[in-house]
């Protein structure tokens, strides 16, 4: 048989009576992320997601990283399935996972028996399979410290055999947490913040303030690369690139120079709750993080959410920069977002911007 992948369930396992929602969710999404890999079967049984190449065709390679990717998994194996018999899957075992064992020192083998009318215990099983294997390979059984671990499950329909599991994305599946707005800028905060929100089941309609010539095709290309890199995870999304040179300038016209970066928030996050009511999104989000930069103290927060009505989320507002770092490091937008290039945030900026303005 060939090989295949088991998705284990995140969250959605204590999803009470919504669960079955959850569950075609991910289905949808799983099954849109493999099409590109070739023809795969998705089907979910016993809080497992089952990813099932089926021809010769498939790149499993691709499809497997692409799994890495999908929220709602809590973690996964590539595995090989064969029938439910000892001699099978010792053979199985053999085909599959031979070369890897016969290169280590010791082994055990771990098993699991969800289905509860195969005639030995889970401990019954490894015995078994690992006196068999430990013969042929010539390798030493140690329960505490093994070099590889066997595992071996008996399921509903056949028996699968796998090396331990990774872990999965995490979070819930994309859609689930309806939709918001991200305020994506080019730095390395507000990747990670989409990131973490996209996490949470929400679908993102992503905002992206440009200000020509001050601002240059580079530095847009960067945020739409930004975007690109995010698409791994968040799926297909928009990016409204809006023009925002004349309001700058006319705030920088008519404004006090402490004020400039305040007050071009404020209209940033009017905006883009224009494109969230337009587009049926509950929510706008940012990455702010508490204290980084002026604009960010709980003062200037204060002010700057007090033009819109929706409400604002900012996943990273309690994260250190370097644990932001950290992050965008792992998910992949790092090398992007230090690339130089200015953001309409950081041209005007004020020598000395109010960090504790009030309203009035
Ligand atoms: P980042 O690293 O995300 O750029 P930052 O710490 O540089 O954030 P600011 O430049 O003050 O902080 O921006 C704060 C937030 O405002 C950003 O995280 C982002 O959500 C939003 N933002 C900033 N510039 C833009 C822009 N040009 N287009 C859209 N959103 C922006
Ligand atoms: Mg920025």
């Amino acid at each position: 048989m060939k090989e295949l992948f088991l998705l284990k369930l995140g969250e959605i396992v204590l999803k009470g009576q919504n669960r079955r929602v959850f569950e075609d969710k991910l289905k949808t999404n799983t099954r849109r992320r493999m099409s590109k890999f070739g023809q795969f079967k998705v089907t979910i049984t016993q809080s497992t997601l089952y990813v099932e190449p089926l021809n010769d065709d498939c790149d499993l390679d691709g499809a497997w990283e692409a799994c890495g990717a999908i929220f709602g998994i809590a973690s996964m194996c590539r595995c090989r399935a064969c029938e439910k018999d000892l001699d099978a899957i010792f053979k199985t075992v053999v085909e599959y996972l031979g070369d890897e064992l016969s290169m280590q020192k010791s082994f055990k083998v771990e098993s699991k028996r969800s289905d509860k009318r195969f005639p030995l215990n889970s401990i019954q099983i490894s015995q078994y399979v690992g006196g068999e294997l430990g013969q042929f390979f010539n390798v030493k059984a140690d329960m505490h410290h093994p070099d590889l671990t066997v595992y071996v499950e008996i399921r509903e329909k056949y028996a699968y055999i796998h090396t331990p599991s990774v872990p999965g994305a995490g979070g819930l599946p994309i859609g689930m947490g309806g939709r918001a707005v991200s305020l994506l800028s080019g730095g390395l905060d507000s990747p990670v913040s989409s990131y973490m929100i996209a996490r949470r089941g929400v679908e993102l309609e992503m905002v992206h303030f440009v200000s020509p010539p001050y601002t240059s095709q580079q530095a847009l290309d960067k945020v739409l690369e930004l975007a690109r890199l995010l698409t791994v995870y968040c799926g297909r999304m928009i990016v409204h690139i809006i023009p925002f040179t004349e309001i700058q300038e006319e705030i920088r016209r008519n404004c006090p120079e402490e004020y400039f970066t305040l007050i071009m928030r404020r209209f940033m996050m009017r905006i883009a709750e224009r494109v969230a009511v337009e587009y049926g999104c509950g929510a706008l989000i940012t990455g702010e993080s508490l204290g980084q930069v002026a604009s960010q103290t709980l003062q200037s927060l204060a002010a700057t959410n007090e033009v819109c009505t929706l409400p604002v989320y900012r996943p990273v507002i309690g994260f250190d920069k370097q644990e932001i770092v950290e992050r965008s490091w792992e998910i992949g937008t790092y090398e992007t977002s230090i690339q130089p290039f200015e953001d309409c945030c950081t041209i005007f900026v004020a020598k000395h911007p109010v960090t504790k303005p009030n309203i009035k």
